[in-house]
């Protein structure tokens, strides 16, 4: 079975580690510094093989080069970013599968925060890393995509077993939460899922990773079918892929 250890990093970024203890590999996904993560390694006695990017932004790969340096690991990324990805060493695309000693992980192309981005998942650990696409209660903005290609990413992860674990690369969640509430302010789910969060973060915890189950009830980005939705913007029996549109338009002015 999969160890994944997550280290916080910088004001709100997520590194995960994940080590496969048959074989020992170990693989760090979305590198943004060195130094935590040696010292993660350092402290656990594992021995670094792999990065795992899942898109181009530096905050992902700010560390690639400076770790593969140290360790000799190999780096793994998306193909349609290969040349945005710092000493990428397999390119890989939607359908591929990569491995970490015995555990497997399929490739799912989701361009919308960037265009060559890329989720991994983990199916036997229900581990879904999935960069800055869906976060918990928000997704990724969109820099490099148009709102009908995110929602087809994201329609593409939504369609994973509810109790996928999504292993996101930031602690966004409060912001989200108070932007999906006031969209959707009667989602009894999602009030409940603020006072957990709320509880969560007094105590200087993590409110990630969160599951798909939690986020197809909570995440406004994930319920464009809503009812509520549609009528507090105004689109009521819209297209969904206009109103995911309308909602990301809303967040970014939030
Ligand atoms: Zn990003
Ligand atoms: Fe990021």
């Amino acid at each position: 079975m999969l160890e994944i250890v997550q280290i916080p990093v910088l004001q709100d970024n997520y590194l995960y580690l994940i080590y496969e203890p048959k074989s020992g590999q170990t693989a760090i996904v979305d590198p943004a510094l060195e130094e935590p993560v040696i010292a993660e390694v350092e402290k656990r006695g594992w021995a670094l093989t792999h990065i795992i990017n899942t898109h181009h932004h530096w905050d992902h790969v700010g560390a690639n080069e400076a770790l593969k340096e140290r360790f000799g690991l190999t780096i793994i990324g998306p193909k349609a970013d290969k040349d945005r990805i710092p000493g990428i060493d397999i390119c890989v695309d939607e359908g591929d599968q990569i491995t970490l000693g015995d555990a497997v992980a399929d490739v799912y192309f989701v361009p919308g925060h960037t265009r060559g981005h890329i989720a991994y998942h983990f199916a036997e650990a229900d581990a879904l890393f999935c960069g800055d696409t869906i976060f918990s209660m928000g997704c990724g903005r969109l820099f490099e995509g148009t709102p009908a290609q995110m929602w087809h990413s994201i329609s593409k992860l939504a369609a994973l077993p509810d109790e996928t674990l999504i292993y996101c690369a930031h602690e966004y969640t409060t912001a989200n939460g108070n932007f999906a509430l006031s969209i959707e302010p009667k989602n009894a789910a999602l009030v409940a899922r603020m006072a957990d969060v709320a509880a969560l973060r007094a105590n200087g915890k993590p409110t990630v990773p969160t599951t798909l189950g939690l986020e197809k009830k909570t995440n406004p980005f994930l319920r464009p079918m809503s009812a509520e939705i549609q009528h507090t913007i105004g689109l009521a029996g819209a297209d969904l892929t206009d109103v995911f549109a309308e909602v990301r338009h809303r967040k970014d002015n939030f």
